[in-house]
Order: C-alpha cells, then sequence, then structure tokens
C-alpha cells in the first residue's frame, strides 16, 4: 500500500494554508497602511474644515466690526448655516445690545465673559440640553472703532454633523469613524454602519487642535473576507480529512480485496493441485447428461483431452459400442430417482481398450437447492477386477491341488491298507485250496469259516477304495445327518498305518452319548485328516514319549467342540497369525494351504476353526460343529 497520494494531500492542505495565510498577512498590512492613510486624510480633512470655518467667522466678524448691516449680516449668517448642516448655532454678542441676535432664533446662547475676549478661542465639546447635541462652540472678537472689543461671534458646530457632512461615503463606508474625549474615554461624535462589524484593527490620532483634548478613531469594517478565509479553510482541511478517509477506506478494501483474491487464488491452485493429483476421475454432468467438468484424471482414464470432453453430449465416445442403448437407459433411470448410486460400467479408452469401471454418483444440488445434475467419481478397477479373476483361478487351482496332495496321501495310505486285507485273502484262499488239495475230509464248517474269514477280508477291502473313492471324489459339500463318532474313527483309520510306523499314541475322549451333527463327513474326515497329518509331522522327530495325540470332544452349549493336541514343538508366535493363511508354511514339502481349507470346510459347516497355544507345550487346533438332534 503507498501512502504517497496522502503525503501528498497533506502537503496540498499544508501549503494551501500557509498560502492563504501569507495572503491574509499581507492583507492585514495592507489594510493597516490603508487604515493610518485613511486616517490621516479625515484628520487633514477635518482640520482643513474647522480652519476654514474659523476663517470664515474671523471674517464675518471683521464685517461686523467695519459696520455692517445687521440684517444683511444675518441674512449672510443664515446663509453659511444653511450650507453648513454642522453650524448649529450662530450667535452675535454686541455691547450695544442687552440681547444676542442667535440663530435659530430664540436659543438661549450663554453670555460672554466680561471683559470681553480678545482673542478668537475654540471650547471643549460639550453636550447641549437645548438641541441635545455635541457641541463644539468658537468664538471671533468683534472690535470697535478704537481697536477695543465691542461683541463676539459665537459659532457652535454638531461635532455628528461635522463628520456626517465632512466625510465623504467611501470612506465612511470603509470605516467605523469617531470622536472620543480624552479625560473620559467617551465617545462624543460617530458616523457608524450598525449593520457591519469591525475588525480587531484601529487607528486612532488627535485632533487637538483644533478641538480640545479629542481623538479621531477609525476601525475598518470586516470585509467579511477573513471569515471566508477561515471558512475556506476549514473547508478545505475538511475536504482534505474526507479524501484522506476515503483513501484510507479504499486502501483498506484494496487490501481486503487482494487478500481475498490472493486467498481465491491459493484456494483455486490448491483445488487445481488436488485435482491434478487426484488418481480417482471425476465428472460433472447435467440433467441432459452433458458434461459441465472433468478432471485429469477423467482425462487420461478415457484418453480425450478436458476440452474435447467438456460439452459433449451423450453418447460419450468412451461407451463401449455394446453398451450404449444400456449407459443411456441408466442415465434415464438416474435422473428420475436422484440419489447417490454406485455402479459398475465399462469405458472403452481412445486406444480402444476396455476398462473396468466402478463409477459413485450424487446428485449436483445448485446454491437455489435445484437438482441440476450429477457429479461422479469414476475409479478404474481393471486390475483390481483381473486381480480377483486371478485369485480365484489360483484358489481353485489350490483346491484341486490340495485335492489331488490328499489323494496322494490317501493313495499311499490305501496300498497299505489294503496290502493288509489282500495279504489276508491270499491266505485265506491258500489256506483254503490247501484244505482241498490234501484230499482228506474236510469239514464244511473250517471251509466255511475259511472263506467267510476270505469274503470279510474282501469286503474290508472293498470297503477301503469305496471310503477313499468317496474321499477322492470332487464334489459338492452334502449335508446329512452324521454321528461324529465314526467319523473320528475314520480319519483316525487313514493315518493309522503312519501313527504306528512313527510310533505316536493316540488318545480319544469322546463323550457317552452319542453326538449328531449336520455334516458332509468326507469333508468332515478331511479336515481331522489334515488335524492328524500335522500333529503327526510335528511330532516325528520328539523324543518316544512325547509323541502323543489326543482328541477331545465335548458339548458346549449347540456346538460340538472338536480338539486335537499334540505334545511337539507348537507353533512359533511369529507363524501364528498367518496359521490360515494360504501358503505359509514352514516345512520344505508343505503348500501351506492346508489349514485354510480346513477352516473353510468348517465355516461351511457354520462352525469354527482356531489355534490354541496349550498351557505346557505343542500345539492344539480346535473347531466347532453346530450340534443336529437325532430322533
Ligand atoms: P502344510 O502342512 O502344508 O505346511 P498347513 O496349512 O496344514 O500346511 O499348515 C501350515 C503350517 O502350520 C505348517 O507348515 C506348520 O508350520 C504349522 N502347523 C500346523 N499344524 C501344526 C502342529 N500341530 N504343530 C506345529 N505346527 C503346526
Amino acid at each position: 500500500m503507498s501512502y504517497a497520494p496522502i503525503l501528498a494531500i497533506v502537503i496540498i492542505v499544508i501549503l494551501i494554508t500557509l498560502f492563504i495565510l501569507l495572503l491574509r498577512k499581507d492583507r492585514v498590512d495592507e489594510l493597516r497602511t490603508k487604515l493610518i492613510e485613511d486616517a490621516l486624510w479625515v484628520e487633514q480633512n477635518l482640520f482643513f474644515q474647522l480652519r476654514t470655518h474659523e476663517e470664515n467667522v474671523e471674517r464675518l466678524a471683521q464685517e461686523i466690526s467695519k459696520g455692517q448691516d445687521p440684517d444683511v449680516l444675518l441674512t449672510r449668517l443664515q446663509h453659511v448655516k444653511d450650507i453648513h448642516p454642522e453650524l448649529q448655532i450662530i450667535s452675535w454678542f454686541d455691547v450695544q445690545r442687552d440681547e444676542p441676535l442667535t440663530l435659530p432664533r430664540g436659543y438661549n446662547a450663554q453670555s460672554p465673559t466680561n471683559p470681553l475676549p480678545r482673542f478668537k478661542s475654540w471650547f471643549p465639546a460639550r453636550k447641549d440640553d437645548q438641541l441635545n447635541e455635541v457641541l463644539v462652540d468658537f468664538q471671533a472678537p468683534i472690535f470697535g472703532a478704537n481697536n477695543q472689543p465691542t461683541g463676539l461671534l459665537r459659532t457652535s458646530l454638531s461635532l455628528n454633523q461635522l463628520l456626517t457632512s465632512q466625510i465623504p461615503w467611501w470612506v465612511a463606508g470603509q470605516y467605523e469613524i469617531v470622536l472620543v474625549d480624552n479625560n473620559s474615554d467617551r465617545v462624543i461624535a460617530r458616523r457608524v454602519n450598525t449593520a457591519l462589524k469591525t475588525s480587531e484593527l484601529s487607528y486612532s490620532m488627535s485632533v487637538d487642535p483644533p478641538l480640545h483634548g479629542v481623538r479621531l478613531q477609525l476601525k475598518p469594517y470586516t470585509s467579511g473576507s477573513t471569515s471566508t478565509q477561515t471558512l475556506l479553510i476549514i473547508v478545505i482541511v475538511g475536504l482534505a480529512i474526507f479524501a484522506i478517509i476515503s483513501l484510507l477506506v479504499q486502501y483498506y478494501y484494496a487490501r481486503k480485496r487482494q487478500q481475498a483474491e490472493q486467498a481465491l487464488l491459493d484456494e483455486q491452485n490448491f483445488r487445481r493441485a488436488m485435482e491434478n493429483s487426484m488418481t480417482t476421475g471425476m465428472r460433472a454432468r447435467d440433467l441432459n447428461g452433458r458434461i459441465l467438468y472433468v478432471n485429469p484424471a477423467f482425462c487420461q482414464l478415457v484418453g480425450w483431452k478436458a476440452d474435447e470432453i467438456i460439452g459433449l453430449s451423450p453418447p460419450m465416445p468412451w461407451w463401449p459400442p455394446d453398451m450404449v442403448n444400456e449407459t443411456l437407459d441408466r442415465h434415464y433411470q438416474q435422473n428420475r430417482m436422484p440419489t447417490a448410486q454406485s455402479f459398475e460400467t465399462r469405458f472403452q479408452h481412445r486406444d480402444g481398450s476396455i476398462l473396468d469401471i466402478q463409477v459413485h454418483e450424487a446428485p449436483l444440488i445448485n446454491n437455489q437447492g435445484r437438482h441440476m445434475g450429477w457429479m461422479g467419481s469414476i475409479i478404474d478397477i481393471s486390475s483390481r477386477k483381473a486381480q480377483e479373476e486371478r485369485t480365484s483361478q489360483q484358489a481353485e487351482q489350490l483346491q484341486k491341488t490340495a485335492h489331488l496332495m490328499s489323494m496322494g496321501e490317501v493313495a499311499s495310505t490305501l496300498a497299505h491298507e489294503l496290502n493288509q486285507p489282500l495279504s489276508a485273502v491270499a491266505s485265506y484262499a491258500a489256506g483254503c485250496l490247501n484244505l482241498l488239495e490234501d484230499g482228506e475230509t474236510i469239514s464244511h464248517d473250517d471251509l466255511r469259516s475259511g472263506l467267510e474269514s476270505l469274503a470279510a477280508q474282501n469286503r474290508r477291502a472293498g470297503e477301503i477304495v469305496r471310503r477313499t473313492n468317496d474321499f477322492v471324489r470332487k464334489r459338492d459339500p452334502l449335508l446329512k445327518l452324521e454321528e461324529l463318532r465314526p467319523i473320528i474313527l475314520d480319519s483316525l483309520s487313514f493315518i493309522h498305518n503312519e501313527l504306528l510306523k512313527h510310533k505316536v499314541r493316540t488318545t480319544l475322549d469322546l463323550p457317552e452319548a452319542n453326538l449328531y451333527v449336520m455334516a458332509d463327513r468326507i469333508m468332515i474326515e478331511q479336515v481331522l485328516f489334515n488335524l492328524l497329518r500335522n500333529a503327526l509331522e510335528a511330532l516325528k522327530n520328539q523324543p518316544m514319549d512325547q509323541r502323543k495325540i489326543d482328541i477331545n470332544v465335548q458339548t458346549r452349549g449347540q456346538h460340538a467342540l472338536i480338539a486335537v493336541s499334540d505334545q511337539g514343538p507348537g507353533v512359533a508366535a511369529d507363524m501364528v497369525p498367518l496359521l490360515f493363511q494360504p501358503f505359509s508354511t514352514n516345512k520344505t514339502n508343505g503348500m501351506g494351504i492346508g489349514l485354510n481349507i480346513c477352516r473353510s470346510i468348517i465355516e461351511l459347516h457354520r462352525g469354527t476353526l482356531w489355534y490354541e497355544t496349550p498351557a505346557t507345550h505343542g500345539a492344539t487346533f480346535v473347531f466347532t460343529l453346530p450340534l443336529a438332534k437325532h430322533d
């Protein structure tokens, strides 16, 4: 913000004020000079008038002395009085007459002193009660033949009239002119215009002689120019203050505006930065589907530039040709129900590639609360979808592998198991044949018993094959009411040989009452088989006395709780959270998917499978199955 204009205004105001003050001072000096000049002029004028009057009166007195006819003289006196309005009274005293001759007639003039004066003289101003005027008297002696005073001529001048008649109007218009008595300081005559005001200036000078103890005083009238100037200064200063205040206000608002603009700019930049860095595509469209706004992520997604996109109306170039109708339908549908919605669709990139897209759309509401279109966020979910696809394929593959693995295990178990009944069948058959070949009478019973045993072993072998077949065959789960005990025993029998081989003892702790569950028998057997096999593997390298697996079955509420515990090394703490995740194994030949599959199977049966660290050592895997009623 620049203060230069304010400074300029202040300087201008100071200069103008100085100028006016200088002007005023000049004017005062000028006025004073003029006042003195005019005062001198007035004084001179008065002086001259009074001297002229003096001469006139002396001349008249001389003329009287020479024996002028009194009537003619009176006429002359009257004439003099008429042309000099200030001349109020004329008195002629003569020793020959008792009464003086006076104009105006009947004026009671004061008698002259005795003896009569020989010299002319002026008297101090006096208040005359008869005429009610301040008068000043002048008298001149009249001499007789022997040069003795025989009378005198006295005139009385009105000082007010003197000022009125002897001071021209152009002077009187400029000054208040007064005569002041020096003794009493009282104004005794004045020429004043009361309508005008006087200034502080004044000038006075003595008019003595001829007027005893009187001074003339002039005061110029104010022209009004000083007050105009003061007013002017006040107005200028006021205007300057106003200008400064309005400038400051302007500055204040300009600054505010600047700040607001800066904030707006920052905000815009921030938004732009946000927009540009956003990985989610944003798109706004009006109710007709016309594009109002897209962000850079959207442009990148579809391969068109923002200025190519904005203003486009459906069908959009990124709609796959086979989806145009479907997309249009959805647009119309959406407008009918303006609520936020989310859907999946497909976009075709400009380069022709197809993208899987997740769209979240919300109604675009303007300031007046009117629904004016839609604001959508667009996410490319192609890679997620592909990943999902891959994972599901992988899981399927895994299932198959697991199954094959189990099959491998089962096959070896089968071989072991079949070995026994088959060799028994062979030996029973050989025994029976021997009996026949010996030629001895063989009892029916012996033969029957031999053949029965043979048939039994055969059945056993058949049973083993059937069970293995069931186990290996891939099929959908089939939940049936099953008793728990035979399932556990069957599972144990699968791994029986292995257990024997590694001298692992097993205990089975089951409640007295038969427990029934709704289960796919083969699947539960698969779970138990897995848990037993893991336990067995954990025990292989353990000391003989610790090679023990405990199977414990309990009921808890509406569930059967089956726990498989071993005395092995247990599961390392860092392995525990990973146990049920696929491919988490610490075995060289392990796949790490067994437990994962087991958990899926148990959850399919609405049960749960978890790992427990036993108080001592080893590992315990527990699963629950909802109990079923058997009637
Ligand atoms: P795999 O047996 O192929 O490794 P599993 O999912 O069945 O796959 O087991 C995952 C891992 O859990 C095993 O590698 C092993 O480290 C651990 N594990 C499972 N059961 C036990 C057990 N009873 N004792 C110790 N570790 C076990």
